[in-house]
């Protein structure tokens, strides 16, 4: 596996992959790879001929100094996880890459209702630093495939029109969303958990399958009370539990084609977000 570091080497080889037609795969991570991340790596080796994931803890993307602290790190399992599953290439920037001094990578554009809702509305200028993140990424890397997990819906959202936005040529690919066997969605943040709170953690997922079972029978808001009293009951601090048009993410309505159920519930001091298509 190649491991570049700047923009430059990164693009250099590029460069000559693209020259010899290859299809480039990009999948961006946070780091502390598992199974969730692994799957999406699988999906771009199957659809592209150059996977290229990248691992940056970008600080503008948390809105707390402490959870970026406490964000987990593991490089050197990261790489081998990488190598075992035959990824050509980690980019692995040093910061000043991403955000050189005196450019500025802030990207404006209006989210409306995506931006405001759910994840938005609980985590204060997280998006902005999504946004921010992944355009400089897709600039600096220009992949024509895009990888990204269903775990987190309204990123993909977000980033699904940003791209039509800018009018970049990436095509985004979701993945589905890879669980523990007992449910939980994966998440970088459950090496957080205790072994006991990973357990009633599994309820998170129940709760979501139940809202499958019975939204066509009950109305969309006492669902959603429901489904926030049964996380309470299990101990765990729902932040929210919303059914949305799985597009717009408004409120559903008749012409709605995909309808999602999105929550973010705390237990020890962990957020944990999950989400089914009802
Ligand atoms: P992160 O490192 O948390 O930013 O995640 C990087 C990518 O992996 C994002 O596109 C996530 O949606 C995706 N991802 C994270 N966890 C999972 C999971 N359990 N299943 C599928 N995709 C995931």
């Amino acid at each position: 596996m190649h491991i570049f570091r700047t923009n430059h080497t990164l693009q250099q080889h590029l460069q000559k992959q693209r020259a010899q037609g290859k299809i480039i795969g990009f999948v961006p991570t946070l780091g502390a790879l598992h199974d969730g991340h692994m799957s999406l790596m699988q999906t771009a080796l199957k659809q592209s001929d150059v996977v290229v994931c990248s691992i940056f803890i970008n600080p503008t993307q948390f809105n707390q100094a402490s959870d970026f602290q406490k964000y987990p790190r593991s490089l050197m399992a990261d790489i081998e996880l990488l190598i075992q599953n035959d990824v050509q290439i980690l980019y692995y920037p040093i910061d000043s890459e991403i955000y050189p001094e005196g450019l500025d990578t802030t990207v404006d554009i209006d989210l409306g209702l995506l931006g405001k809702v759910m994840e938005g509305a609980h985590r204060p200028g997280h998006f902005e630093g999504v946004m921010q993140v992944v355009k400089r990424l897709l600039d600096i890397v220009d992949p024509d495939k895009l990888f990204m997990g269903q775990k987190d819906y309204q990123q993909f959202t977000i980033i699904r029109y940003l791209l039509e936005q800018f009018k970049m040529p990436t095509e985004l690919i979701v993945c589905p969303i890879i669980r523990e066997p007992n449910g939980l969605a994966r998440s970088s943040r459950n090496e957080r958990l205790s072994a006991e709170a990973r357990t009633r953690a599994k309820v998170i997922f129940e709760i979501l399958q139940w809202c499958k079972q019975h939204y066509k029978i009950e109305k969309i808001k006492e669902l959603e009370e429901q489904a926030q009293n049964k996380l309470k009951a299990e101990g765990l601090i729902p932040e929210y539990f919303s059914i949305v048009d799985g597009d717009s993410l408004a409120p559903p309505d008749e012409d709605s084609k995909t309808i999602v159920a999105c929550t973010a519930a705390w237990i020890e001091g962990v957020r944990l977000i999950d989400n089914i298509i009802l």
